[in-house]
């Protein structure tokens, strides 16, 4: 044994540091900064490939999708029984995890027992293999005194490449480590497993899960750490798994949320994209393998071949006289006689150069003290090349994942496992320091995660259940917002009890069927300026309409929109009507027509009782309006007095009209099948075209405003109201009003939406259970919302981004349940729209005693014209509940408005008449 402090005296006084020439010998296998970027490019390239469905077949790094949909959250929990296969052990472990704990506080407890197997089953037949295993399992629960009466559940590690088609389906792609068993290629492994359980006999075992052991490993460090999203196995073989956005991985149908993906990357290289990094020992090495030109990669990396790519590299520099003189023992041609554990020990700190000694005289050499600094140098150099290649995949993985996100800067976990990452010592601080400096912009943690790929099984197992018992609760929970065809067709038979209820008792019914005095749809004749009044749900909008006749029709338009302040809605019917005063006088000074003393058509969208065209009491008020003193009084007469208050211009107010009659009048100067009107934005509400014989005695024709938005005051609708329903209704302004309204129209949705999201998260079922104050804020939650949410052209990403507008901060899973909240909702109010709307035109074709109708209906309203489903759905009601009917839905270009101008006009038109087509 020689003095090491004699070393540095050596090299300086005799000869040249023999690392120097290593360094020269090996200089292939030192990788840059700039090729490590270029391989991680490369890296990433492959992967894109991978995920693509047309280029998979070919790709060499094989992106294979592992059902595993979501990392753990800490509420996993449960006992199983666990295999782990694939590495240099096989083990068999029972699982604890309870609940609310990390690992470390005991969350997870285990006890396994290791199982050798026999060499001749690795080159051996399937059957065999699997027998040995299942015995072991049995062997197991015999030493455990686990019972074999009672049902357990089991989930399997299995560290080679198999394609999932689901969580407990996979077939086995090819082997890869020491592994060479025959028969099962392409064969599901669960269910070789559950056979070869099934032929011990004797035991009670539902396999659940086949994962993989870096997607184990990423899920065992995710009990822990919530930013654990990414696995890496550097052991026996080397692979690594993360979390990647559904909509990138192309094998597997639907694009909510992430799903696992094992990337397989061993076979990286195997078709040529490192061949300008392998060197002459990578070659040899890949030669004498199991599996020649396979897992290319693995080879420069993982613990099977550290060992041997030393010995290749000290032996071709003995024989070269580089190294003990040129003597070369048989012991150092022999193939296996340096391991990764020797290649550790190497570089073992302090004691590393006596190790590198004491391995060389083990394997009859006979090093003097250079000797022995050179080979040292050489395990450095090839296990820096180990983890300087895993950083650079890594990084390829990580760069992946931040792109995926769009975020600047990624603050990510990465659980780790394997013997080269647990033994070497140098091994992690290398790896963690080169992933650093790569990516200088990710904030990276590594976690080790010990026996993380056995472990992991049970946690998959553990998620996947409460997965399973979350999604069961979530559809319970919606569950009563699904209406049946059934149901759909008893709210249309409702719909058409109350409208005939309405008609016989005028006004004392929950559906008031008011008459609107307006005789007949427009006829193209009318013409002249006029000045329209729109008071809608949330604005007063003020227009100036000029018709034109002539070949063509023509129509133009001026409008302001003034919003309605809510002390203004709900203060007295003076400071209302006031407020409209100044807005109209503010148009005209705007529209400069203050002397011009127009003739004027209100749209006023509430129910109200007219005797004529031209005044009408209000009934009451609905949506968010409840300003003192109006309900019971002429609107058209406090609209005229406020005018006269402010003393400022004149108006010759002809028409009082409902926004629907308005809607159906200015559709119907486009297209005269319409005779329907239909307003679905802050309330919603319909008219038609009644006969009057209805109605009076004549043989004329009506338009008649349904309100049929209190539908269900009676309780003829308690059958399919939800809690939620009930909630929103008790919160609202008018409770036990509008009950129809408030299951379908823009006021209420959103409100709709919140309370079942206040639900949901006091379940612990969304937001991780936490119920913010922004949650529990009526009217936080708006319409618009749902349009945003529901829309087919954002991803979930956005959702969040919405989500966290509103602050709520959310995770995947929980905008992909809110995305569900939201259809739900939003489908119903359009299933029962259009069971109302089947009511309606049923009713219009029975009046007529047609077989069929052709018909059209005039639509306004934000949440019918934005919403990306709501039209679609509710056609498709009308369709099927109202199948003698056809029926064209007709959005209307600032309809409500426009049409208080028309029916004006046709006023106009018919001076002479007035009296006999306008009043009764
Ligand atoms: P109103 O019915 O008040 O006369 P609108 O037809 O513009 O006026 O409807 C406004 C209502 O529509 C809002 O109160 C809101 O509830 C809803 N809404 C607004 N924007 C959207 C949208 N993008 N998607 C769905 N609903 C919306
Ligand atoms: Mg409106």
């Amino acid at each position: 044994m020689f003095a090491v402090h004699l070393v540095s005296f050596f090299f300086s006084k005799l000869q040249e540091d023999p690392t120097k020439k290593v360094d020269r010998f090996l200089y292939a296998m030192r990788l840059h900064d700039d090729q490590l970027k270029e391989i991680s490019a490369r890296f990433q390239a492959e992967m894109k490939k991978g995920l693509s469905s047309d280029s998979n077949a070919a790709a060499a790094v094989k992106m294979l999708p592992t059902h595993v949909r979501s990392t753990p959250n800490g509420t996993e929990k449960g006992q199983f029984l666990a295999l782990d296969l694939g590495g240099s052990r096989f083990k068999v472990l029972q699982v604890k995890v309870r609940e609310g704990k990390g690992i470390r506080r005991g969350g997870v407890e285990m006890e396994e027992k290791t199982y050798q197997i026999p060499k001749d089953l690795l080159s051996g037949r399937g059957t065999e293999l699997f027998d040995h295993v299942a015995e072991s399992l049995k062997d197991f629960m015999h030493e455990k005194n686990i019972s074999l009466e009672k049902k357990h559940l089991l989930a399997f590690t299995f560290s080679f490449a198999c394609e999932q088609s689901a969580l407990d389906k996979g077939s086995l792609l090819h082997w890869s480590k020491n592994f060479r068993v025959r028969g099962l290629q392409g064969k599901d492994m669960v269910h070789v497993l559950r056979e070869a359980i099934d032929r011990a006999g004797g035991m009670d075992v539902e396999v659940l899960a086949m994962v993989n052991d870096t997607v184990a490993t990423m899920m065992t460090c995710g009990f822990e750490d919530q930013y654990c999203e990414a696995g890496l196995i550097i052991g026996t073989g080397t692979n690594a798994c993360y979390m990647e956005e559904m909509c990138h991985v192309a094998l597997v149908e639907g694009d909510e949320g992430r799903m696992c993906v094992n990337t397989e990357w061993g076979a990286f290289g195997d078709d040529g994209a490192l061949d300008d990094y392998i060197t002459e020992f990578d070659r040899d090495i890949d030669a004498a393998s199991n599996n020649p030109g396979k897992h290319i990669f693995e080879k420069m990396i993982s613990g099977m071949y550290l060992g041997e790519i030393v010995r290749l590299v000290v032996l071709k520099m003995a024989k070269l006289g580089q190294l003990f003189n040129g003597h070369v023992s048989n012991a150092l041609r022999t193939k296996g006689t340096l391991t990764t554990a020797h290649v550790a020990a190497m570089e073992e700190y302090k004691t590393g150069l006596k190790n590198t000694e004491h391995i060389l005289r083990e394997l009859d050499l006979n090093p003097s003290p250079e000797d022995c600094v050179a080979v040292q140098h050489v395990s450095t150099i090839v296990s820096f090349r180990s983890s300087n290649l895993v950083a650079a995949g890594l990084a390829a993985i990580l760069t992946r994942i931040k792109k995926n996100r769009n975020l600047r800067e990624l603050r990510i976990t990465v659980g780790l496992d394997g013997t080269v990452y647990k033994t070497h010592p140098q091994y992690p601080k290398r790896l963690h320091k080169v992933v650093r400096h790569l990516l200088p912009e990710c904030h990276v943690r590594f976690v080790l995660s010990d026996s993380g790929s056995s472990k992991g099984a049970a946690l998959v197992t553990a998620v996947a259940q409460r997965l399973a018992a979350r999604r069961r609760q979530v559809d319970e929970t919606l569950s009563p917002f699904r209406l049946s065809q059934e149901q759909l067709t008893l709210v249309k038979n409702r719909m058409s009890a109350g409208l005939e209820a309405g008609l016989r008792c005028k006004g004392t019914s929950s559906v008031k069927m008011l008459p609107s005095f307006v005789y007949r749809t427009p006829d193209g004749k009318e013409q002249g300026k006029y000045l329209a009044l729109d008071l809608g749900g949330t604005n007063l909008r003020a227009l100036l309409v000029t018709f034109k006749t002539g070949l063509q029709q023509n129509t133009r338009m001026h409008h302001k929109i003034y919003t309605i302040p809510l002390e203004i809605m709900q203060g007295t019917g003076e400071e209302l009507f006031d407020y409209i005063a100044y807005c109209i006088s503010d148009f005209l000074d705007y529209m400069g027509m203050k002397k011009a003393h127009l003739p004027a058509g209100f749209t006023f969208s509430f129910p109200c009782e007219q005797t004529a065209i031209d005044t009408g009491k209000l009934v009451s008020w609905t949506k968010g309006f409840k300003a003192t003193d109006c309900e019971g009084h002429d609107v058209v007469e406090m609209l005229r007095e406020a005018i006269k208050r402010r003393n400022e211009f004149d108006l010759d107010i002809i028409a009082m009209v409902n926004d629907t009659v308005g809607t159906m009048m200015s559709c119907a100067y486009e297209d005269p099948q319409c005779e329907i009107g239909m307003i679905v934005g802050t309330g919603t509400n319909v008219c038609y075209m009644e006969d009057l014989k209805n109605i009076e005695k004549t043989k004329q024709n009506m338009c008649v405003n349904t309100e049929w938005g209190g539908l269900g005051d009676d309780g003829s609708l308690d059958d399919i109201m939800t809690p939620f329903d009930i909630e929103v209704n008790q919160n609202s302004i008018n409770p036990g009003k509008q009950r129809f309204e408030k299951l379908i129209s823009g006021m209420y949705l959103g409100e709709i939406v919140r309370q079942v999201l206040l639900d949901l998260t006091r379940a612990g079922l969304l937001f991780r259970g936490r119920v913010t104050e922004t949650l529990k804020t009526p009217g936080m939650f708006q319409t618009k919302y749902l349009s945003q949410i529901e829309s087919d052209r954002i991803a979930l990403l956005q959702v969040r981004s919405i989500l966290q507008q509103l602050g709520l901060n959310s995770t995947c899973n929980d905008s992909i349940i809110v995305r569900e909240v939201c259809a739900m909702v939003s489908r119903r109010a359009a299933q029962l729209c259009g069971a109302g709307m089947a009511a309606v035109v049923d009713k219009i074709r029975e009046n007529r005693g047609l077989n069929h109708l052709n018909i059209t209906v005039g639509v306004d309203g934000a949440l019918y014209k934005q919403h990306p489903h709501f039209s679609r759905v509710l056609q498709e009601i009308v369709r099927a509940l109202a199948p003698q009917c056809d029926v064209t839905f007709l959005p209307s270009d600032e309809g409500s408005g426009k049409g208080a101008a028309l029916i004006t006009a046709v006023c106009r038109l018919q001076e002479g008449s007035v009296q006999t087509v306008f009043s009764m």
